[in-house]
């Protein structure tokens, strides 16, 4: 720990760096941070650093509201796209109860994180995790506020002169690499305006860490841009709508990859199998933490390739899970209903827990689906077993209530902490009169 925090003071010093950014994730998913001058990192790195716990969502009570944010050195990183001189640099923190017991925080989704991880460790397994996270660019009006109108009219792997986020994209891609990232591809989404950049696999804690970077990357980058940038998971009806894909695959503490059996169906080894049969199983119930806001689940719906029933398949978008042609080191699956709008700790951690279920209790999945289900009636689904993920945020909201594993995933404090805030989101929204309503209504009566 000594080395690692006089890398941190070498790299501030060589870099000309004025500002820290310590930050952490709420509940909710949202990226908090505090800025401090250079002059108190070290205090800061000792994890000396307070802030008040009662001030963020779902923390503490106004009673025992100091916590302590502890910086983790490895995820050390400078802002490109601030100046270069009187740079600012963040440090992504664990947080921590105060003294006497000066530990980790079982409410910060981090820190949670790090619990199943070990859970998968202690079984032998390191889970590696790749999303695919979608977002669209939308022109902002005189005011500066985002409006909906797209800024091209192009569509999947369009190319210049139609696609005029290319520019800011290209910023963003350059912006992530300066900051560490492995980029694979980027490229225009289905719907206009909507674009997608995909980065390279890793552990699920540092990619955790990084869809928040992604996400913060892509937002200031795009606002520079004079643009909006949104992860909204379905801004606009009738087009398609925002996910992020997780490719997951389970590897042993050797590097390699557990998933893969040369000699099985579908070159798919045991584990595979069980950890897609506890995703499935638990799909239902980890939805509301995949897909959490009421938003959400208007993509989940028939015909914009996103998934809807509890299926899969190895090339079939309609399923919940697909199974990429790769196999060797590449083997994993693609679970394909999370949208950016989760916290990216909290998916991990339910989909982690909901494969370890499976691997545990040698859950086997049912037969993959290679129809496009999209096309199959209610009777045809039923009669293939084939049920279908939660209509709406509150019948998620039910299903999590009901299931034990992923409860546990998430900790009797996130747990009903996400339940009390997702219950009055969707209180709000009942009782509201929507536009849909008057247009539908107030002619007709
Ligand atoms: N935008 C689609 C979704 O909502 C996914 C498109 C794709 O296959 O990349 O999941
Ligand atoms: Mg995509
Ligand atoms: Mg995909």
């Amino acid at each position: 720990i000594k080395d690692k925090k006089l890398e941190v003071m070498e790299k501030v010093r060589d870099n000309g760096v004025r500002f820290i950014r310590l930050q952490f994730t709420d509940i909710g998913g949202i990226l908090k941070n505090v800025a401090i001058p250079v002059s108190q990192l070290d205090k800061a790195l000792d994890g000396e650093l307070m802030f008040d716990g009662s001030s963020i969502s779902g923390f503490t009570e106004i009673e025992e509201s100091d916590m302590y944010l502890v910086p983790d050195p490895d995820t050390f990183t400078i802002f490109p796209w601030r100046p270069s001189n009187g740079a600012v640099a963040r440090l992504i923190c664990d947080v921590y109860t105060p003294h006497p017991n000066h530990a980790p925080f079982i409410g910060d989704p981090r820190t949670n994180l790090k619990r199943i991880i070990k859970e998968a460790a202690d079984m032998g397994f390191v889970m590696n995790a790749g999303p695919e996270g979608e977002f669209f660019l939308f022109l902002v009006d005189e005011q500066g506020h985002p409006a909906l109108n797209t800024q091209d009219m192009a569509g999947y792997f369009d190319l210049a002169p139609v696609d005029l986020g290319e520019d800011a994209r290209r910023d963003m891609v350059c912006t992530l690499e300066d900051m560490g990232f492995e980029i694979e591809a980027s490229h225009h989404e289905v719907a206009p305006g909507q674009h997608e950049i995909d980065f390279k696999y890793g552990p699920v804690d540092k990619i955790a860490d990084d869809i928040q970077t992604y996400k913060l990357v892509v937002r200031s980058i795009a606002e520079r841009h004079g643009l909006h940038a949104t992860f909204m998971a379905k801004p606009i009806a009738g087009i398609n709508g925002s996910g992020m894909h997780t490719h997951q695959s389970l590897f042993n503490l050797q590097g390699e990859n557990v998933f893969y059996a040369p000699d099985k169906p579908y070159q798919l080894s045991d584990l595979a199998r069980w950890y897609m049969g506890g995703i499935m199983k638990h799909a239902r119930a980890l939805t509301a933490i995949t897909n959490p806001t009421i938003n959400s689940y208007k993509r989940l719906v028939p015909g914009y390739e996103a998934p809807v029933y509890i299926a899969w398949s190895e090339k079939n978008r309609s399923c919940l899970i697909r199974v990429p042609a790769k196999r060797g080191l590449s083997t994993r699956i693609e679970v394909r209903h999370p949208d950016p709008t989760c916290n990216p700790y909290l998916a991990m951690a339910v989909m982690l827990a909901a494969g370890l279920d499976g691997v545990k209790n040698q859950i086997e999945p049912p037969a993959p689906v290679d129809a496009n289900i999209y096309h199959m009636t209610q009777q045809e689904r039923d009669r293939a077993g084939i049920a279908s993920l939660p209509g709406s945020l509150l019948e998620a909201l039910a299903e999590l209530e009901k299931d034990e594993v992923i409860k546990d995933a998430l900790g009797e404090h996130i747990l009903s902490h996400f339940l009390a805030t997702k219950k009055a989101e969707w209180e709000r929204y009942r009782l509201e009169v929507h536009p849909w309503e008057i247009n539908e209504y107030l002619r007709l009566f």
